[in-house]
């Protein structure tokens, strides 16, 4: 590889410049494409704000459903259900919030799915 300082060609490698001993950091090209898609999250497209919040208060995690984020549903749902009589509602009250705060946020687009 080539020296950044004083452009000596050197061994692949090594790890200092033969000719000026600077040091040679390996940079790892980084592949744009593949960063950006593990990156890439996911939003609902064309959702009613106004509609997925209803559905979530009708039914904890049916708003979640409606924008596609079917198993952000499922484990809002399930977990109102297991957790109603061991915190006599309270938990269940506040993924009720979650859940429609949740299907309002992500239906504008403001937030991205569980995937
Ligand atoms: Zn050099």
């Amino acid at each position: 590889m080539k020296c950044p300082k004083c452009q000596t060609e050197n061994r692949q490698d090594s790890k200092f410049c033969v000719n000026c001993a600077e040091p040679l950091v390996i940079v790892a090209p980084v592949d744009e494409g593949f960063r950006r898609s593990s990156l890439k999250k996911k939003y609902a497209q064309g959702k009613n704000p106004l509609l997925a919040g209803f559905l979530s208060l009708l039914i904890i995690g049916l708003g979640q459903v409606y924008n596609g984020d079917f198993w952000k549903g499922i484990v809002m749902f399930i977990s109102a259900v297991i957790l109603f009589a061991p915190t006599s509602g309270i938990a269940s009250l506040l993924i009720l919030v979650w859940s429609y705060r949740d299907a309002r946020e992500v239906a504008k687009g403001n937030e991205s799915l569980w995937k």
